[in-house]
């Protein structure tokens, strides 16, 4: 039942157009491996034109880090099946005999569905979360809490920061990912590993949900503020970073405004509270449009960024930081 359910849905997923906001679309190419000649052009073409059809929006849930260049093989040693999975497509030469291209589509399709534990996906009040896992071992609890945190912050984000942010959103759980997590295009991947031994961090989804509303593209401004302000808006909107112990670390010397995520995130709560209200806000909303250079410190507040950060190292105390909880 739920096997037939992953199915369907996926079918749906496919055909909706799930994936189609990821940015830059790639290049995939399959090489069929028939030296044998076990079969001819007709079904050559059907088979390539089902993978064109299928595997783009596979790859695409599976991560960026997957296989583009795939190859099928023959094989008649097994009973009458397609096997699938990133790079890799094996078909029984029986099997793909008088098959229509449809058939094959969704044959393939159904194979590449069980490289995948769970899927599920969530509507709630125009807001749409797909959740894939690879994960057998993910715990119910925090695939849960991933879910409903995504709605909880997610509408408030798009609201505050960029209500032209996609309400269509894809979080993929991957055991083969090893850093914590990150976002590209409309889609979160999710570190597996982390999320099991950090299973409170669930303000990630913040982090995260954030850069997809700031949708910056490339070359907008530096990577620090960047961070910076995803960890910024971690910490005031973020659902429960006490829970997580998940805090601002105090000034040192040592500290730049370059240093990123939460060091430059205490800064701007600082700049918030001290120098001018909205600050963030605007900052972000000039690199969305492009308009951002290292002048808009100047512009909007009178000194420069240096400068800025000079006055915060000389009273970086002079901050109330408050932190959400659940
Ligand atoms: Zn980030």
């Amino acid at each position: 039942m739920k096997k037939k359910f992953l199915i369907l849905a996926l079918a749906s997923l496919l055909g909706t157009g799930a994936f189609a906001q990821n940015r830059g679309q790639r290049e995939y190419k399959i090489i069929i491996n028939d030296a044998d000649s076990v079969t001819n052009a007709d079904v050559d073409a059907k088979l390539k034109a089902a993978f064109f059809q299928v595997y783009p929006g596979f790859a695409q849930a599976d991560g960026y880090r997957t296989k583009r260049n795939v190859e099928l093989d023959f094989v008649t040693d097994e009973t009458p099946t397609i096997k699938a999975r990133a790079g890799e497509i094996k078909v029984n030469s029986e099997w793909v005999k008088n098959k229509s291209q449809k058939k094959i589509e969704k044959e393939l399709f159904t194979a590449l569905s069980k490289n995948w534990v769970s899927y599920s996906k969530e509507k709630h009040k125009g807001y749409t979360l797909t959740l894939i896992s690879k994960d057998p071992n993910l715990d119910p609890v925090v695939r849960k809490k991933l879910i409903k945190t995504y709605f909880e912050i997610y509408p408030t984000l798009v609201k505050t920061f960029n209500n032209k942010s996609t309400n269509n959103v894809l979080f993929v759980v991957d055991t083969a990912y090893k850093a914590v997590a990150e976002a590209s295009g409309n889609r979160i991947l999710f570190s597996a590993g982390y999320m099991k031994a950090h299973p409170t961090d669930i303000d990630v989804v913040t982090h995260e949900t954030m850069h997809i509303v700031q949708g910056y593209g490339y070359s907008a401004g530096p990577v620090w503020l960047t961070e910076g302000i995803a960890d910024y808006v971690r910490y005031k909107y973020g659902v429960d970073n006490v829970g997580s112990k998940w805090s601002l670390p105090a000034y040192n010397d040592k500290q730049s405004y370059k240093n990123s995520y939460r060091i430059t995130a205490r800064f701007f709560a600082w700049l918030e509270q001290n120098v001018k209200p909205g600050l963030i806000a605007t900052l972000d909303q000039q690199l969305r449009a492009h308009q951002y250079t290292e002048q808009s410190w100047a512009a909007l507040t009178g000194k420069t960024v240096d400068q800025l950060w000079e006055d915060y190292s000389k009273e970086p105390q002079k901050v109330t930081l408050t932190y959400s909880s659940k």
